[in-house]
């Protein structure tokens, strides 16, 4: 949604567009709607959705841990205000260097998935402590992930099982239920797996002790979601159920949660045409489309709000595409976008719940145009 400060930001300010506009007071809301919602969860947040300056500096300064991919998001917290000891290295795929780099500059928690990269942690981070990631179904995600990240539970057993005899401290078991996950059931079975890879390795003398749960908060786009506090009862009854009176530390890593709401892309209309003249939809194109920041319409994936100012008006379905001289640049065909029948070129349009996953994915230059700038207010 775009709040009064973003809409008093581009009524004063004028920026040209496309550019991102962040309300920084809605990411501190949401992350008080996480700590309530899971008051005895440490909150990580995933750096990769957006890892603007302002953004990374509030999270510190209100206690959050954080989740980063590489060695460069790692130093983003660091100079956010975050120490090493609340930064996980979450990627399962790491180079030896970048791990020794980690280590290096204090941090002590990183991921795996296979007995090969628990390995490369062993060497390049000698003690640490490592939690190996599961796969899940990502079924009910609207953005799931795919079989890339994660083992089965029973290899989870060996690579933990092999970590500790590495010298690592096997510490637990992550999983990522898929993002955009609107489904509250869906960390339910990821749950009792975690609970299973605990007691095996309990049964072999080592004592687990942190579930990390992972993102796939949604943000509402076009439909409703539960809100933090549904997400956290029903996590807590899993937990409850499958770790009975011995709930172990627990960890989310929201990213797309924190600061999907948060932001509002200001784009603005290019052309709009027809392709013949019988064609039932118009085509819509904007000065942002794949390349620039929206790259998670791919497959028509998400489906963000759009607002006009004559959305009171009529509407009519449109194919709405992106600037770009790629032909992949197409937001939504096969299921075309209703938009006001008197939309046309100049238009000033809002596109809301864009705070997440946009500014990282634009392009550095395709075709010339700038990468998504970002206004954080
Ligand atoms: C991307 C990612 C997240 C954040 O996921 P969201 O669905 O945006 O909340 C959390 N943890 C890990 C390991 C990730 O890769």
């Amino acid at each position: 949604m775009a709040t009064q400060r973003i809409i008093d930001f581009l009524a004063t300010r004028r920026p040209t567009g496309p550019c991102l506009v962040v309300d920084l007071d809605v990411v501190e809301a949401n992350f008080n709607a996480f700590r309530r919602a899971l008051p005895d969860s440490a909150i990580y947040y995933a750096v990769k959705a957006n890892p603007a300056p302002e953004i990374l500096r509030l999270l510190a300064s209100l206690g959050s841990s954080f989740d980063c991919a590489s060695v460069a998001e790692i130093e983003m917290a660091m100079d956010a205000g975050a120490p090493a000891a609340r930064i996980s290295y979450g990627n399962t795929i790491k180079k030896e260097r970048d791990i020794a780099r980690a280590h290096a500059l204090g941090v002590s928690l990183f991921a795996v998935d296979c007995v090969e990269e628990a390995e490369k942690v062993a060497r390049a981070a000698p003690g640490a402590r490592v939690f190996c990631r599961v796969l899940t179904s990502g079924e009910g995600a609207e953005w799931p992930l795919s079989r890339k990240f994660g083992c089965v539970p029973a290899m989870a057993i060996a690579v933990l099982t092999r970590a500790e005899a590495l010298g690592l401290r096997a510490t637990g078991v992550s999983f990522h239920v898929g993002s955009q996950q609107c489904n509250l059931d869906a960390w339910d079975s990821a749950v009792a797996d975690a609970a299973m890879v605990f007691d095996a390795l309990s049964e072999r003398g080592i004592q687990l002790s942190l579930v990390n749960m992972g993102g796939g908060f949604p943000t509402r786009y076009l439909k409703d979601v539960p809100s933090a506090a549904e997400y956290g009862r029903s996590i807590f009854d899993a937990l409850r159920k499958h770790f009975g009176n011995r709930i172990p530390e627990t960890i989310i890593e929201p990213g797309r949660g924190m600061v999907g709401d948060a932001g509002v892309i200001k784009a603005e209309v290019v052309l709009v045409s027809k392709k013949s003249a019988a064609d039932e939809n118009r085509w819509v194109f904007l000065d942002i489309g794949k390349f620039g920041g929206l790259a998670e319409t791919m497959d028509e994936a998400i489906r963000y709000p759009i607002v006009t100012e004559r959305d009171h008006e009529a509407k009519t379905p449109c194919v709405l595409a992106g600037p770009t001289c790629d032909s992949a640049d197409v937001l939504y065909e096969k299921t075309p976008y209703p938009l006001p029948v008197s939309l046309t070129v100049g238009d000033e349009i809002l596109i809301e719940g864009t705070g997440a996953y946009t500014t990282t994915y634009a392009s550095v230059s395709f075709n010339g145009f700038e990468p998504l700038r970002a206004y954080v207010i």
